[in-house]
């Protein structure tokens, strides 16, 4: 059988139980090299085949795995933060599928939500936005007509940009091309959980210059979010009835 786990953020004690479980008893690991924290695979038993998908093409992953369902063995093929997530686990899952192997899925902590607990953040802030935006700029692998930064810009909701820190004077001007003020807050939150993590706050204005050499490996976030006075919650007001507590009022 053939497990997706997710790997978490970076930090190694961000993996989910069960995603630990699953790779101490893998006979074949197959990790993405260029982003999971290679300290996780301390988890893996002797004699464990692991393989560092950064160098691979999907076609040398996929024979990786069917390999090892033909030989009985147990895979682990080991994505960063969330699989659900630019994971390219589709592609994946219908060639197994395709051929008659068993797979599944285990979560993982997104770096988006590494990063907003690094950040000490809450997306959805009453009378700020209830909504968040997960994108990325377009850049070699393009977005469709009507997901671009611009457009979702409009909305004036949080946003969380990923695989677009290399590419931070085209965000600037996208998000300024959908009306966003050029002093709306932004933060680059580089390696969230690693122990080299970094955190820069910004402006949409100052985003580029701000940013340093932080180039990839790292997520902007865009919003009145960051910043911005809110209203406290409905739930937890003592003159609110809720299914749970009867309010004051
Ligand atoms: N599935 C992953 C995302 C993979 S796409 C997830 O759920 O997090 C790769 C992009 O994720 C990077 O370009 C960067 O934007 C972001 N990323 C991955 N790990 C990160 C981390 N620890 N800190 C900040 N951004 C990260």
């Amino acid at each position: 059988m053939v497990h997706f786990v997710g790997a978490g953020p970076g930090a190694v004690d961000l993996i989910t139980l069960r995603g630990a479980r699953l790779l101490e008893a893998a006979d074949v690991v197959v990790y993405a090299g260029s982003l999971v924290n290679p300290a996780l695979l301390a988890h893996c038993k002797d004699g464990c085949a692991v393989y560092n998908s950064a160098t691979m093409t999907l076609d040398e992953v996929l024979a990786v795995l069917l390999d090892a369902e033909a030989a009985g063995r147990d895979a682990v093929r080991l994505h960063t933060g969330d699989p659900s997530l630019y994971g390219a686990i589709r592609e994946q899952m219908d060639a197994l599928a395709a051929r008659g192997v068993a797979f599944d899925v285990t979560p993982g902590v997104s770096s988006l939500f590494g990063a907003a607990a690094t950040l000490g953040a809450e997306f959805t802030l009453p009378g700020v936005s209830q909504s968040l935006i997960v994108t990325r700029l377009a850049g070699r692998t393009g977005v469709p007509e009507g997901e671009r930064l611009r457009d979702l810009a409009r909305h004036g909701a949080s946003m969380a940009i990923f695989l677009s820190a290399g590419m931070l004077d085209g965000v600037r001007s996208e998000l300024l091309a959908g009306g966003m003020d050029a002093d709306t807050p932004a933060a680059i939150v580089y390696k969230a959980t690693w122990p080299d993590e970094r955190i820069v706050r910004c402006t949409v204005g100052t985003l580029a210059e701000a940013a340093g050499d932080v180039r990839r490996t790292a997520i902007v976030f865009v919003g009145r979010f960051l910043d911005a006075p809110y209203e406290k919650s409905k739930l937890y007001d003592p003159s609110f009835t809720t299914g749970y507590r009867k309010g004051t009022t």
